[in-house]
């Protein structure tokens, strides 16, 4: 079963007007719930559930700690290519956008990740826009191959592949795919991409499944913040993850909270979402998601980022660059997104470890893979 047979059975309508109906009660026995229903996390979503946000952290903080320690993986985003034929509203890249458009040769793409390792990182994460004439299945596979000897985690956050497609990347060396499905909101997907493949809201709503039936370790989600009602949306993200966890029981699931950022072409959100709901959002989805990993990108202000690290944060870009070569050349390029938090990676280690975290470069290796194989 894919997470669309599941979706086709919801409203939107019905979830906006059972979260409006929440009360004190929903919400008091969603916090004293062990593990949450779909009605509990509906609770913990709800306007009602505003003025528990101390005993919402306070729990998602102790279940974090209890499940993942004092620990924070990081990684590092490398943008292949800015190329796209996609009609994002909300993106720099989008293919009206008039900006420098650049792909990276895959000797580029080896300077960029040396960079990289030679600055710690060992968990890399590969991006591009969608346009095949510019990045295919080959020279993703071809850059994963080239790349692989210095990272032990290589993640893709590209465009939506079949299933072959995501077996032929693992067999080169990917072992997580990150895929927002950006809204849940179907009306409001098709408005904001106008044109392109990815206005197919059916094929990228079945693209995490398709990861998971090809074996990929991590399989990673989210709705991108600030497009549609944060609350629905966040039920959505809570119903879809634990479908991925419960069919892909041999990946694991991770949700990031990514919020729309300034980016060429003056996109104003129509859906802002505050630092508070970012804060009932991710505690609530922690409460419901105990084993997921919970991400947070260098989109946030370096301030917030230190504040919602407690709450159920596991994993952390640094020092992260959005525009193809921008490691190796800095402010060259055009960039997806501006991004708020720019520590590098040894200031972040230093804030982890005063706040105390240990940062973790590596968490994983092939050769597991390869032993069980
Ligand atoms: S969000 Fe992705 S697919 Fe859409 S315009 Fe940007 S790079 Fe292209």
């Amino acid at each position: 079963m894919s997470f669309s047979d599941v979706f086709r059975n919801y409203e939107r309508s019905d979830i906006a007007d059972r979260l409006a109906a929440c009360r004190a009660t929903d919400v008091e026995r969603a916090l004293a719930a062990e593990h949450l229903s779909e009605t509990d996390f509906l609770a913990l979503l709800s306007p009602a559930a505003g003025t528990c946000l101390e005993e919402l952290a306070q729990r998602s903080h102790r279940l974090t700690r209890q499940r993942f320690g004092n620990i924070i993986q990081l990684y590092a985003p490398l943008y292949i290519s800015n190329e796209c034929g996609n009609g994002c509203r909300y993106c720099g890249f989008n293919a009206a956008n008039r900006i420098v458009r650049r792909t990276l040769s895959l000797d580029e793409v080896a300077n960029e990740a040396r960079i990289l390792h030679q600055r710690g990182f060992r968990h890399l994460l590969l991006l591009t826009g969608e346009a095949a004439g510019a990045v295919n299945n080959d020279l993703l596979a071809a850059a994963v191959r080239r790349v692989r000897p210095w990272f032990s985690s290589i993640g893709l956050e590209v465009y939506p592949m079949d299933e072959a497609g995501y077996r032929q990347l693992a067999a080169a060396g990917v072992d997580s795919l990150t895929v927002y499905q950006e809204t849940y909101d179907r009306v409001r997907y098709d408005d904001l991409h106008p044109f392109g493949p990815k206005k197919n809201f059916d094929w990228r709503l079945g693209t995490p499944d398709r990861a998971g039936a090809a074996g990929l370790r991590n399989i990673g989600i989210g709705a991108l913040l600030g497009l549609s009602d944060w609350r629905v949306e966040g039920f959505f993200v809570g119903l879809h993850a634990r479908h991925l966890a419960r069919i892909w029981w041999r990946s694991r699931v991770n949700v990031s909270f990514p919020r729309l950022r300034p980016a060429d072409g003056g996109f104003a959100p129509p859906a802002p979402v505050s630092d508070a709901a970012l804060v009932q959002l991710l505690c609530a989805l922690r409460l419901l998601l105990p084993d997921s990993g919970l991400t947070l990108s260098t989109r946030e202000s370096a301030r917030l980022r230190d504040h919602l690290l407690p709450l159920g944060i596991t994993q952390l870009s640094a020092g992260s660059c959005t525009a193809p070569g921008g490691y190796g050349h800095a402010g060259e390029g055009a960039a997806q997104f501006a991004i708020d938090d720019d520590r590098d990676a040894a200031q972040i280690c230093a804030m982890l470890q005063t706040q105390g975290y240990d940062p973790v470069w590596k968490d994983w290796d092939r050769a597991f893979l390869e032993r069980e194989g």
